[in-house]
C-alpha cells in the first residue's frame, strides 16, 4: 500500500513524498533522530560543525555558514536565493554556476556584497529582519551584466562578476558595439581563452593577456629561424632583425634557436595572423621589449 505523506523541512515548508510504501513511511516516522543542540561562541559552533560534517553528504561551505549563523537573516536570504521556484533563477544561472538547493546563489550574493568576506558579513547581519542591502547589491550586479552584455554566452557562467562589477561598472559601454566585438572575437580561431573575452572588452580591448592568443608552433618557429638565419649569415648581419639595425656588438650576432622567441610582425590585435608569413624570430631581449601584443 502506498500513499502521500508530507514532512516539514527546516523552513517549515511541507515536502511531499508520493508513492512511498507504508512500511517505509512508518520506518521514516519511527526513526530516532540524533539532534545536537549546541551552544557557544560562533567559532566554537563552527568547529563543532566541522567535526560532525564528516558523516553523510558533506555540507558545502555556505550550508555550514547558514547553520552557524542561523537566524532571521539566513531565513530571508534562503527564501530569496535558495528557492528553486524563484522565477529569476534561470536568469541568474547564465552568470552563476551551481544550484539554488546547494546555496550557490545565496553564496554568490553574499560574496559580492561583502567583497569576499561572507563570514564577517553574516556575523554582522545575523539578526537583521531584512535582506534589502544584499538584494539591492545583487540585483545591481546582475542588471549591470545584462545591460552591458546583451547576449548570453556559456563562457559567462561563473566569471568573477562581483569583482568585474566593482572594477568596471562606472565606465560607459555601448551594448551594440560590445555585442559586435564579442561576435568578432568568438570567430577568432587564435583566441584560446574565451572566458577572457569579457574582461578584455571591459578594460578597453587592449590587453591581450586575457585572451591567451595562440602562439606559433615549434615547426613554424624552426622553419622561420632557419630561413632568417641563412639570410642573415649571407649578409653578415645578426639573425635578430632588431639587433641587425643596432649599433652595438650584437649587430652581427647569430643567436641560437633557443635564444630567440617568435613574434607577430603585424600585431594580433591589429589583425595579424599566427602563421609563418607573420612570424619573425627575435632575440629574447628584443622580443620582451616589444611587449605583450
Ligand atoms: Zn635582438
Amino acid at each position: 500500500m502506498t500513499d502521500k505523506f508530507a514532512i516539514k523541512d527546516e523552513n517549515g515548508m511541507e515536502q511531499y513524498f508520493d508513492g512511498i510504501a507504508k512500511d517505509k513511511k512508518d520506518k521514516i516516522l519511527e526513526t530516532k533522530l540524533l539532534i545536537y543542540e549546541c551552544e557557544g561562541t560562533e567559532s566554537q559552533i563552527k568547529e563543532w560543525f566541522k567535526t560532525i560534517n564528516i558523516a553523510g553528504v558533506p555540507l558545502v561551505p555556505q550550508e555550514l555558514l547558514n547553520a552557524i549563523y542561523s537566524g532571521p537573516f539566513v531565513t530571508l536570504g534562503k527564501e530569496e536565493f535558495s528557492n528553486s521556484q524563484n522565477a529569476n533563477i534561470q536568469k541568474w544561472s547564465a552568470y552563476i554556476k551551481g544550484s539554488a538547493n546547494r546555496q550557490a546563489f545565496f553564496e554568490r550574493a553574499l560574496d559580492w556584497v561583502s567583497k569576499g568576506s561572507i563570514d564577517d558579513y553574516m556575523s554582522i547581519h545575523r539578526n537583521d529582519k531584512n535582506i534589502n542591502e544584499l538584494k539591492r547589491y545583487f540585483n545591481s550586479v546582475i542588471d549591470w551584466i545584462s545591460s552591458v552584455f546583451t547576449d548570453v554566452e556559456s563562457e559567462m557562467c561563473g566569471l568573477e562578476w562581483g569583482r568585474l562589477y566593482e572594477q568596471y561598472h562606472k565606465k560607459a559601454y555601448d551594448p551594440k558595439k560590445v555585442s559586435a566585438e564579442i561576435r568578432k572575437l568568438y570567430g577568432d580561431p587564435y583566441i584560446k581563452n574565451r572566458k577572457g573575452i569579457f574582461e578584455f572588452i571591459l578594460c578597453g580591448s587592449a590587453n591581450t593577456k586575457f585572451l591567451e592568443v595562440r602562439i606559433f608552433d615549434e615547426a613554424t618557429k624552426k622553419s622561420v629561424y632557419a630561413s632568417q638565419t641563412k639570410k642573415a649569415e649571407s649578409k653578415g648581419k645578426s639573425n635578430c632583425p632588431h639587433c641587425a639595425i643596432g649599433h652595438d656588438a650584437n649587430k652581427s650576432k647569430i643567436w641560437n634557436f633557443d635564444e630567440m622567441d617568435a613574434d607577430h610582425v603585424a600585431a594580433w590585435s591589429k589583425g595579424g595572423k599566427t602563421t609563418a608569413k607573420n612570424c619573425e624570430m627575435l632575440c629574447r631581449t628584443h622580443n620582451r621589449a616589444k611587449g605583450n601584443r
